[in-house]
């Protein structure tokens, strides 16, 4: 659990409350455009900004075996534990991490920069949690053209020249689009920014990266030849996938995962299998390239 919880830095030796926190906030924010500094003001609703993110996404480093969750019981722990009403939803992702979203009168970074206020309820509920953070995959974004060689060092210099020549931060992990192959010189790089202005301007200005100047594009998980996992159809993303469910093998309403065959008493393809064809229901695989459906999106293996 080391270096789990990202604590605010905060040096009060005095635990500020939720309300307290909301407030400096809202006094930071609200000196900006007031030029007369009042003395005591009266409690400000914080009104969120129109980007304003309202979700945080708790991690684990393996992937949480979290499967159910009593979203009202536990939305009650965190606003008791923060005084208040900050918290609107506590749900499972489909990638099983659990994600809290704050009521409308706050944001995700408010919510975070109380994390010691609410972490034990975390703690007390999902003890496999580690980590705290917004969601990043928002503001993701591919870079083209990037040298093979200079990423060798897990994309810390790409990292680094975002930040030095581009003031651009880059946010979690980044990866390639696509696995370089061997005597491949230039590939492309998936990554994520923080904010919405980051994303624009690389968008609108590329990135200035070990002295060449770089396209970037907005990351998209799927095309139109992207088959689901999911359902067997294509072209949509699959991880908002909400088709019924089929297998690739059997095309019966389960994860190819979860196939089984009874007599071998294993999962995944075997001598048994009566394949099925989710798609136009021929006895071929849902990915059989003889099938209509897979040369219909002019896929070819
Ligand atoms: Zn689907
Ligand atoms: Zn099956
Ligand atoms: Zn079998
Ligand atoms: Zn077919």
């Amino acid at each position: 659990m080391q270096g789990a919880i990202t604590k605010s830095t905060g040096q009060s030796p005095a635990k500020k409350t939720y309300a307290q926190a909301v407030t400096s906030t809202a006094t930071a924010t609200s000196a900006a455009t007031t030029t007369t500094a009042g003395t005591t003001t009266k409690k400000k609703r914080l009104e969120p900004k129109p980007q304003a993110i309202s979700k945080v996404v708790l991690t684990a480093e393996n992937t949480p075996t979290i499967v159910t969750i009593d979203g009202k019981a536990v939305r009650d722990q965190f606003n008791k534990a923060l005084n208040g009403n900050v918290v609107a939803r506590v749900e499972i992702s489909k990638r099983n991490n659990i994600v809290i979203t704050t009521t409308k009168f706050y944001t995700a970074d408010q919510f975070l920069e109380v994390q010691n206020e609410w972490w034990p309820v975390v703690q007390e509920n999902w003890p496999e949690i580690q980590k705290a953070e917004k969601p990043t995959t928002w503001n993701k974004l591919v870079v083209h053209g990037i040298p093979v060689e200079e990423a060798s060092d897990g994309f810390e210099k790409f990292k680094t020249e975002c930040k030095e020549y581009n003031k651009i931060q880059v946010i979690g992990k980044s990866r390639w689009l696509i696995p370089p192959s061997e005597d491949q010189k230039k590939a492309s790089i998936v990554f994520s920014v923080e904010s919405e202005q980051e994303k624009k301007a690389c968008l609108k200005n590329g990135l200035d990266i070990l002295g060449i100047g770089l396209k970037v594009v907005n990351y998209r998980p799927y095309s139109t030849t992207t088959q689901c996992n999911r359902c067997q159809s294509f072209g949509h993303n699959p991880t908002t996938c909400r088709l019924t469910i089929a297998c690739r093998l059997c095309a019966k309403p389960h994860y190819t995962k979860q196939h089984y065959c009874k007599e071998c008493k294993k999962h995944g393809e075997c001598n048994h299998l009566v394949a099925k064809c989710a798609n136009c229901s021929q006895n071929h695989l849902a990915d059989h390239p003889h099938c209509e459906a897979v040369k219909a999106v002019g896929l070819s293996y």
